[in-house]
């Protein structure tokens, strides 16, 4: 399930990211080749502008004043004097170009047609005309002949009798290779875009769902663990109730008797477990008040001396001497806390050892009040010390103590958590453990 919504993000991800790029590039161009192409036809006009100025202070057109014209800006240049072909206009000067003749005068043909669709010019002159006139026109066309696109410029020129037109054409072939070659940088720039934005996609959406994986996983963990731990008192009490159909009076008494110890199991089970569920869903109530946190200890060890009697363990407190400011705290979860560390350190220290519980408090620690429950029992291996506050740990030695489902210890951590305090443990000097619940002022 998670390996294909990573998938289906990195692809939602890395798509939109490229698309939005992929349309920004396609709009940059659009602009680059725009410019690029009025750049270049202003260059041709303000070219044949310069030709125009020379013809008007030369007399007459010369043969290599054309000829260098053409060498210099590869154009091609046709020259129809009175109304025929210039001797310029050779085979030599056309094959230059990559054209036969034949090509080169359709292309001049093709050229001379769109300039008369397009413009409208007065081409007669009158036989005693002294008039001098120059006049030039540039225009675009695709020639269906070589199926490129030129720029072209006819020079119409009126001196004396006489009636020239000079049809200038510059083959778009620079600017066409110019465009391609930016479209190819920017396809490949765009494709390298793309691959770092899949690869970044996919690292980022995994990071991102490596949280909820994780949670989804201590979820089905923590289900697969419930059922298993309700299963077994479940399974004891179905049995004992069928057992009580065929059984005697005082037998019955001691199904009723398991029936109700399991029924309280399940519960306790049951009430942990909505505890942390609460947790989990961060609705974990917590009701702060001014409290004595010394009086919380009196009352908790008050409740364990009997059991501590009962299993000959020696439970002892220590209370600072001065009294204690109170503290801001949920005083019944502070109290749920001393119960499950106290509780486990009767169920785990064998008869004859030494449980202690004590309270201090410095105003000059951040963690003013430190609560700390010692025992001389079985003690914590380091390995275990990282797992004890996981839902459902229970170390290997501890697994046939009846009535412990390893959550006390994370129920103990999420109420600590909750009040912004710190729960750690450590090895015992005299053997066995000791807890300490940090909590601030
Ligand atoms: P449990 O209900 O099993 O005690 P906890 O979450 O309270 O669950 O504790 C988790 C495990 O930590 C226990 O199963 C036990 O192995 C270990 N543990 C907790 N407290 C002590 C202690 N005082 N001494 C030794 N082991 C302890």
């Amino acid at each position: 399930m998670f390996r294909k919504a990573h998938f289906l993000f990195t692809i939602l991800c890395a798509g939109s990211t490229t698309t939005i790029m992929v349309l920004m590039s396609l709009l940059y161009l659009r602009v680059s080749e725009h410019n690029l192409q009025d750049n270049y036809f202003s260059s041709f006009q303000k070219d044949i502008g310069t030709i125009v100025s020379g013809l008007e202070q030369s007399t007459y057109v010369s043969i290599q004043w054309l000829s260098g014209l053409e060498a210099r800006n590869s154009y091609l240049i046709y020259v129809i004097d009175n109304d025929k072909p210039f001797l310029y206009n050779t085979l030599k000067d056309t094959l230059s170009h990559g054209f036969d003749d034949s090509s080169g005068q359709s292309l001049l043909m093709e050229s001379l047609s769109i300039f008369h669709s397009r413009f409208e010019v007065e081409t007669i002159v009158s036989p005693n005309n002294s008039y001098f006139g120059i006049d030039h026109f540039e225009y675009q066309f695709t020639s269906s002949v070589t199926g490129e696109p030129y720029y072209s410029s006819l020079i119409d020129l009126k001196r004396n009798q006489t009636h020239s037109q000079i049809v200038i054409l510059n083959p778009l072939t620079h600017l066409q290779a110019q465009i391609t070659r930016q479209r190819l940088l920017f396809a490949m720039l765009d494709l390298i875009a793309a691959v770092v934005f899949c690869v970044f996609s996919w690292l980022f959406t995994g990071k991102l769902l490596k949280p909820l994986q994780q949670n989804h996983e201590n979820q089905i963990q923590f289900i697969a663990a419930a059922s298993h731990e309700l299963r077994t008192p479940l399974s004891v009490i179905l049995a004992s109730s069928e057992c009580c159909a065929h059984a005697t009076a005082e037998e019955q008494t001691g199904f009723f008797h398991t029936i109700r110890k399991e029924g309280i199991r399940m519960n306790t089970l049951i009430n942990d477990m909505l505890t942390l569920a609460h947790s989990d869903a961060n609705r974990f109530l917590v009701e702060r008040k001014n409290a004595e946190l010394d009086t919380l200890c009196t009352n908790a060890y008050e409740a364990f001396e009997p059991l501590c009697r009962q299993k000959h363990l020696t439970l002892s407190l220590t209370l600072p001497e001065v009294p204690l400011p109170r503290c801001l705290c949920d005083p019944e979860r502070i109290a749920q806390v001393l119960s499950i560390l106290l509780h486990n350190a009767v169920s785990y220290t064998p008869e004859g050892g030494q449980v202690a519980l004590s309270l201090t408090y410095s105003q000059e620690r951040k963690t003013a009040y430190e609560i700390i429950v010692s025992d001389t029992g079985i003690g914590i291996s380091d390995a275990e010390k990282k797992q004890i506050f996981n839902r459902f740990y229970r170390a290997e030695k501890s697994r046939s103590t009846k009535g412990h489902f390893g959550l006390g210890l994370s129920i103990a951590y999420d109420i600590v958590t909750a009040h912004h305090g710190k729960i750690t443990v450590h090895d015992n000097v005299n053997g066995g453990s000791v807890f300490i619940v940090q909590l601030p002022r």
